[in-house]
C-alpha cells in the first residue's frame, strides 16, 4: 500500500496516517482491532484492515510456515526437486493468505454495516 491517496470525499491528496481502533468488547467478541486512516481535509474514515483473534492467529500461522520454508533442510535435492518443493509450500501459503483476507474482508463488513447502523460512518 503506498503513504498517499486521493479523498473520494474531497479529492484532496492525503497521507497515509494508520491508526488503530480496539471495538469494545460488547459490540463485538473476539478482540477485534481496526486499523484506519481518516482524511485530514474532510474528516472522511477509511478502514484499512480488520483483524479478530482468529485473523491474527491466521497471520501468525502464516508467519510460522514461511519461517518453515526458510529453515527446512533441502540438502540431497536437485535443483528441480528443490524448486519443485519451494513451489509447492509457497502455494501452501498463497491459499493460508486469502484464507486470512477472506476473513479479514468479512469483518471489515461486519465493522461497516456496524457504523452503518450507528449512522456514525464517515
Ligand atoms: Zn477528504
Amino acid at each position: 500500500m503506498t503513504n498517499v491517496t486521493v479523498c473520494d470525499g474531497c479529492q484532496n491528496e492525503i497521507t497515509i496516517n494508520l491508526q488503530e481502533y480496539e471495538h469494545p468488547a460488547h459490540k463485538f467478541k473476539g478482540y477485534v482491532v481496526e486499523t484506519y486512516f481518516k482524511c485530514p481535509h474532510c474528516q472522511k474514515k477509511y478502514i484499512a484492515f480488520v483483524l479478530d483473534k482468529q485473523a491474527r492467529k491466521m497471520q501468525k500461522e502464516i508467519r510460522q510456515y514461511h519461517q518453515q520454508i526458510i529453515k527446512r533442510d533441502y540438502s540431497g535435492l536437485t535443483e528441480e526437486e528443490y524448486k519443485a518443493k519451494i513451489d509447492e509450500q509457497y502455494a501452501v501459503m498463497e491459499g493460508m493468505k486469502q484464507k486470512l483476507n477472506v476473513r479479514i474482508d468479512e469483518l471489515k463488513a461486519q465493522v461497516t454495516e456496524l457504523y452503518k447502523g450507528e449512522g456514525g460512518y464517515e
